[in-house]
């Protein structure tokens, strides 16, 4: 560890600061430790799990439900989705049975649990032994002198070289692994973010850059009857970055794609995926629909959206589906529109807003809609017995002794295969301030 030299005449505050340092040197190495300790437990869990499954059945499905059983357990003690629980699960069996020495330099606080994650992930495609253990070697000397993202760079290299396949036996593998997500930024915003081949992204890229320097080159025209000098000529005031970003949304909510499968051949026409439309849950108070307030609009009720866009969507998008609410005590006032009567599915949607699993948030519109008791049982269709959950936590209550009773508030109690009790509270729509009375007409509910 590093040794502190000492200076000349230190002052007070240079003693209280090296007093700080220390400590904090001394928590990050009491935590490495407790890491080291988690990643053992969780990687033992998995060994139970994969020991139960070899045991009970020859299907994958099978075997992975009992892993996705065990990290739930965890998950809702933790509170922490499941699914993620289940990769710290691998990752931290591939450390514990792959990385014996990264593992103990945690234990002994030489590294952190970044660090350790980092040679992890980067010695992935290294499967051999004897190039593992090289690797292991070379990167842990590395890591203990620098931060985890400077270990990561280094790992990379280091993992090239001693790769066993071409970059093109690799790329096959990697392009595998493209997709598209979302992240929500606050302040009414999101990220798109899009994992493709190289060639395809930076081709995008490029052409955006082009229509958009196309855009800034084009002068706006002024009304006929104004004199207009060329050099009064309007320019596009937004910056390039702007203009891309309003042309990757608008082409993409508004482009067909160039090979349609639903027209059964590859036309220069738009096909039948082009009439496919967007579609969000915009959830707007009812105040905020009449434009006599200003906030609490949101996407799928969840995140928040600026109320000139929610009025815009409200007044003429049909196909994004409308929820207002009451503006005193944000319950679901209709769904769509004030006029058609909302279905039962509809208003589940708008009040689970997501997969009512603890911890989950996959949006209602994802989700299949499941008698808390059995409708065999003599469970009813009716939305006090009936819930949000999705694909993954539906086929784990089907499957594995996961029990759900809904109270009469609209909470959900789960009580896990080990009888572990936790409360999944139902969402609200949040309102901090009172506002004056809601318009007339009752709530369809
Ligand atoms: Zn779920």
């Amino acid at each position: 560890m590093n040794t502190s030299a000492s200076i000349a005449h230190p002052d007070q505050d240079d003693v209280a600061l090296a007093d700080i340092v220390d400590r904090l040197v001394a928590a990050d190495e009491a935590i490495a430790e407790i890491e080291a300790d988690k990643i053992v437990q969780l990687a033992a869990a998995l060994r139970i799990a994969k020991k139960r499954a070899a045991t009970q059945s020859v299907e994958t499905r099978m075997r992975e439900l009992e892993e996705r059983s065990i990290a739930s357990e965890i998950g809702t003690a933790l509170r922490v989705h499941d699914r993620a629980i289940q990769n710290r699960m691998h990752a931290a069996l591939e450390l514990v049975e792959g990385y014996p020495a990264t593992l103990d330099a945690l234990a002994e606080s030489r590294i952190s649990a970044r660090h350790a994650m980092v040679i992890v992930e980067e010695g992935r495609d290294l499967t051999a032994p004897d190039t593992r253990a090289l690797y292991e070697r070379t990167v842990l000397e590395r890591a203990y002198l620098v931060t985890a993202p400077a270990t990561r760079t280094f790992a990379m290299q280091v993992a090239q070289e001693l790769h066993p396949r071409s970059i093109t036996e690799r790329h096959a593998t990697a392009v595998q692994k493209r997709r598209v997500w979302v992240q929500d930024l606050g302040d009414g915003m999101a990220e798109l973010g899009i994992i493709a081949s190289a060639v395809l992204v930076h081709g995008t890229m490029d052409r955006l850059t082009q229509c958009a320097n196309q855009i800034k080159a084009v002068a706006v025209e002024e009304p006929a009857d104004v004199e207009v000098d060329e050099d009064d000529a309007v320019y596009d005031q937004r910056n390039i970055d702007q203009i891309r970003a309003d042309l990757a949304t608008d082409i993409l909510l508004t482009g067909g794609p160039s090979v349609d499968p639903t027209t059964g051949a590859i036309t220069g026409a738009l096909g039948g995926l082009a009439a496919i439309h967007a579609r969000a849950s915009i959830v707007i108070p009812a105040l905020t629909a009449a434009g006599l307030a200003d906030r609490g609009a949101s996407v799928d009720g969840a995140i928040p959206v600026d109320a000139d866009t929610a009025r815009c969507l409200l007044a003429g998008a049909p196909s994004w589906e409308r929820i207002l609410t009451h503006p005193i005590h944000g319950h679901v006032l209709a769904t769509d529109t004030y006029r058609r009567p909302a279905n039962l599915d509809r208003y589940l949607a708008a009040r689970d807003i997501h997969c009512r699993f603890p911890g989950c948030r996959r949006p209602a519109r994802q989700c299949d809609r499941d008698h808390n008791q059995d409708w065999a049982l003599g469970g009813t269709t009716e939305a006090c017995n009936l819930a949000c959950l999705c694909k993954r936590h539906h086929t784990l209550k089907t499957e594995k002794p996961w029990k759900p009773v809904q109270l009469r508030d609209g909470s959900i109690r789960w009580t896990s295969p080990l009888g572990r009790v936790s409360t999944d509270p139902p969402e609200r729509y949040v309102i901090f301030r009172d506002e004056p009375d809601p318009p007339p007409g009752d709530p369809p509910f």
